[in-house]
């Protein structure tokens, strides 16, 4: 679990946090904690931060309910992106930690109140920011600190077009020998493409990172958004499975 202090203040545990980029019915999210039913911090979108203000903007405060509804039946933590500081009254009753968003790490208002929270922020890589912007915006939430934030690589835009973005697998090294923040890997957005997730996950662990955030939906052809980049919940469980194998050889453990 993402809000525990055993794994907070672990350095061999690696976590799977899991689900669908957009949640989009209540028997979408049931149907995928059926099938992976070993993820126990799920992540699923519910106000979605899009780049064509057409497309799907998620299902709003109305997730909410959804989430209420399943955490009466399974147990699990939910994360989700908040991208705005006036969705915090609504949001923090149900959330376990939040996500902020490539677009929004600038957002320093935003930083500034979710410091006051106190609970575990994943913090998402801007497309363009440097490790140091990153490093920098961090500032803004001096009370989580290396502690409960958690930096998140999801590919960064360069003169690379055949990938979504590029993996910077670089600043995760960097940022595991130089810093004590927990750093994450996105191999969803990072690639864009659903076959190459898989060796992103195995490169992510072998890369010291302390977790991975994958995207995965029941029927990931029928998504109402990001349907290239998700992974079936069989797929998902499959990776897990060669994770633990692996995850010996380089001392950590998969949770
Ligand atoms: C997401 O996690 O679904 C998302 C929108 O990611 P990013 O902010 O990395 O683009
Ligand atoms: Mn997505």
């Amino acid at each position: 679990m993402l809000n525990s202090e055993s794994y907070l203040q672990s350095k061999s545990q690696f976590l799977l946090i899991a689900g669908p980029c957009a949640l989009e019915s209540q028997e979408q999210l049931e149907n995928f904690i059926k099938s992976a039913q070993s993820i126990n911090t799920i992540r699923a979108g519910i106000f979605k931060m899009r780049t064509n203000p057409e497309s799907f903007q998620g299902l709003g405060e109305y997730g909410l309910n959804i989430i209420n509804n399943l955490k009466e039946k399974s147990s699990f933590q939910f994360i989700t992106e908040i991208t705005d500081p006036r969705q915090i009254e609504s949001l923090d009753p149900v959330v376990d930690a939040y996500q902020v968003g490539s677009r929004n790490m600038y957002n320093y208002d935003l930083l500034k109140e979710l410091n006051k929270l106190g609970k575990p922020v994943l913090f998402k890589r801007a497309f363009s920011a440097t490790v140091s912007e990153w490093l920098n915006a961090c500032g803004y939430m001096p009370d989580l600190g290396e502690h409960k934030i958690i930096l998140c690589e999801r590919g960064i835009r360069t003169f690379e077009t055949s990938t979504r973005n590029t993996l910077d697998i670089n600043s995760v090294i960097y940022l595991k020998q130089n810093h004590n923040f927990k750093v994450f890997i996105d191999p969803s957005h990072a690639s864009g493409i659903r076959s190459m997730v898989r060796p992103l996950c195995h490169v992510g662990l072998a890369s010291g990172a302390d977790g991975l955030l994958i995207e995965s939906h029941p029927s990931p052809e029928c998504a109402l958004s990001d349907k290239n980049q998700q992974i079936t919940p069989t797929e998902l469980n499959q990776i897990r499975s060669e994770l633990i194998a692996m995850a010996p050889l380089f001392g950590k453990e998969i949770i």
